[in-house]
């Protein structure tokens, strides 16, 4: 007998659900594209327990006849493409026929569904891939799918779903990344009977972006338009002023799919360039169209992927338009940064800003010695273990910090207002000033955050701050414990919450930033109250946004305040993500470099 066997279709479908549906939301993703492609203009999304015992989509689109209905949950049945030549001309967003057949081999499967010619509907029960019921039905022109018990027949699968917050989280993530593209079609969204959006039909595609993305974001938008012979781009670029630690925030269309591309977000990072520092990412929302044989779209089951045909010509002129249209936001001000990173009045600002901050900080928690720099006793040797060692490795780093004599160092000066040089009586330290003050600030933080002295400040005017749906219910979660770390917030209905205090060292700063990067960050490595990791990374944040920054210039006073803090540190060797803070060469060191010695 062969080895070889065909598989039969029930296990094929439910393999090309395993690339297909991976958790709740690649359902919703596949239903409501159904929808789209269905000329839907209405569709309400149902989920129960992040859809993990129901996801319904209902729509008002064409519906299906009875014959087209028992053929749409057959495999490779589509109604999207006919020849081979459709394939390279894809304008639809489903196209390989596959979605339908791979959800209803993983779950309890219902299917209603009217064309508005016919007098009555039809309804298809299939559970875990076999058909057990098809009947009429009274039912609304469109089509209304429901799905329950996900993967109730692939238990492992079913494992590896996470908690409701989270799956819900992804819901409402494609939810709204599709509405994004679709402002003429209205989405509701519930979830266990709540409802959590509802975005009506808008004719301005601007109203439905402030819609989704929050209103804390309107007026900080400019607007790119251009189009070209080869590409024709519509977006809204967020202001460099608005900075994100992630690239979320950056949602990308082409011929209306939404879609993951590297070659159009890097070129919306291009085009930023010199605007944003290295980890931080704008908000952008770009529509671009291209000639459907100009893209292939059958790259990935989910559709998410795609392959352009002149991946540098679209790089380039993405790049260009964005960088045109920020410089044109800019007006005059603005000129093409080098080296500098930010622009120079905004700089200005932070400095000062910072600078206060950080006086405060010193008074508040060290006595600057006295007698510095002109009396200051005999410093200790640094001897290190092995003098003939060129490198600054690891071991000298240790022997120097170990001896925590930073504040006897005779300070040189600031080098390029980002590093203090310093002598020693054995060489050379270069020390990196924002690492340093983050590593400060951060163990001031922690043992502060241990003994509950909170040490907050009351905000004369509170801030508001909005977010989506998986970051506020991540921000809910965490106000327990970010309170118990001075940082006051309370709820302030739907998904905007108000900041009431601050820990002293963000006392003068716009805290906003530092709360959208802490919700960021614990939504990549999931919160949990009570985490020492998740608590570490709050305290992370406070104190890199509350750190004196790289050029910045500071008095000697500052720096000295500085190098006594350091010594009161318990790892003076490395800022809290692990950068080394100093640099050392000892004098055998250079001078071997020299020539002097041998
Ligand atoms: P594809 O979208 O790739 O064609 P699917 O398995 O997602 O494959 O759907 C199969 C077919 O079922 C579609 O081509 C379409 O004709 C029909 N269909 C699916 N959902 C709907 C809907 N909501 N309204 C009308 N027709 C639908
Ligand atoms: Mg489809």
């Amino acid at each position: 007998m062969s080895k070889i066997k065909i598989l039969p279709e029930i296990l094929s479908n439910k393999i090309a659900a395993g690339e297909v549906v991976e958790r709740p939301s690649s359902v919703v993703k596949e239903l409501v594209e159904n929808s789209l492609d269905a000329g839907s203009t209405k569709i309400v999304i149902e989920v129960e327990k992040g859809g993990r015992s129901l996801i319904r989509v209902a729509d008002n689109g064409t519906g299906m006849r009875r014959d087209d209905a028992l053929l749409a949950i057959e495999r490779y049945a589509t109604s999207k493409i006919y020849k081979d030549a459709d394939l390279f001309t894809i304008g639809t967003l489903g196209f390989r026929g596959e979605a339908l057949p791979s959800i209803a081999s993983v779950s309890k499967f219902y299917l209603t569904t009217k064309a508005e010619a016919e007098p009555a509907g039809t309804e298809i029960i299939i559970e875990g891939g076999t058909i057990k019921k098809v009947s009429d039905i009274g039912a609304p022109a469109g089509t209304m799918i429901t799905v329950k018990q996900l993967f109730f027949n692939t238990p492992a699968r079913r494992k590896f779903l996470k908690t409701v917050n989270t799956e819900m989280g992804h819901i409402a993530d494609t939810v709204a990344s599709i509405a994004l593209g679709w402002p003429g079609v209205q989405f509701r969204l519930i979830h266990n009977n709540n409802m959590l959006k509802n975005w009506s039909a808008v004719s301005d595609h601007a109203d439905r972006i402030v819609d989704v993305l929050g209103k804390g974001l309107h007026g900080d938008f400019h607007l790119v338009d251009m189009s070209s012979d080869h590409l024709e781009m519509v977006g809204w670029l967020s202001s460099p002023s608005i900075k994100r630690s992630t690239s979320r925030g950056v949602y990308v269309y082409v011929n209306n799919r939404w879609v993951r591309d590297r070659v159009v977000q890097h070129a919306l990072f291009k085009g930023y360039e010199g605007r944003l520092m290295k980890g931080q990412f704008p908000v952008a929302v770009l529509f671009i169209r291209v000639p459907f044989d100009q893209v292939d779209v059958n790259v990935h089951p989910t559709k998410h992927e795609i392959r352009f045909a002149q991946q540098a010509k679209i790089h380039d002129t993405v790049a260009e338009a964005v960088a045109r249209t920020l410089r044109m936001a800019d007006g005059k001000q603005w000129t093409p940064a080098s080296l500098s990173t930010i622009q120079p009045s905004s700089n200005q600002h932070r400095i000062a800003e910072a600078k206060t901050h950080f006086d405060k900080t010193e008074a508040e928690t060290v006595s600057i010695k006295k007698d510095w720099p002109n009396n200051r006793g005999t410093p200790i040797l640094w001897q290190t273990s092995d003098p003939d060692d060129f490198s600054p490795s690891a071991v000298q780093q240790e022997a120097l910090w170990t001896k925590k004599r930073f504040g006897e160092l005779r300070v040189i000066g600031q080098f390029r207002n980002t590093y203090i040089l310093c002598e020693s009586l054995d060489g050379l330290v270069l020390i990196d000033q924002h690492a340093a003050h983050e590593r400060i600030l951060f163990e001031q933080l922690k043992s502060r955050a241990a003994t509950s002295q909170k040490a907050a400040q009351n905000r004369l005017v509170p801030e508001i701050i909005e977010l989506g749906y998986r970051e506020a219910k991540i921000l809910e979660d965490m106000i327990p414990n970010l309170h118990e770390l001075g940082l006051d917030i309370e709820p302030f209905g739907k998904n905007t919450f108000v900041i009431k205090s601050v820990p002293a060292l963000l006392e003068n700063k716009e805290v906003t930033p530092v709360v959208i990067e802490i919700v960021e960050k614990m939504a990549e490595i999931g919160f949990t109250p009570g985490l020492e990791k998740a608590i570490d990374e709050c305290l992370l944040l406070m104190a890199c946004h509350g750190a004196i920054r790289a050029n910045q210039k500071l008095s000697d006073t500052e720096i000295q305040g500085l190098m006594n803090q350091l010594d009161q540190c318990d790892v003076p060797s490395n800022c809290p993500h692990g950068r080394p803070i100093y640099i050392r060469w000892s004098i055998r060191e250079l001078e071997k470099s020299f020539k002097r010695i041998v």
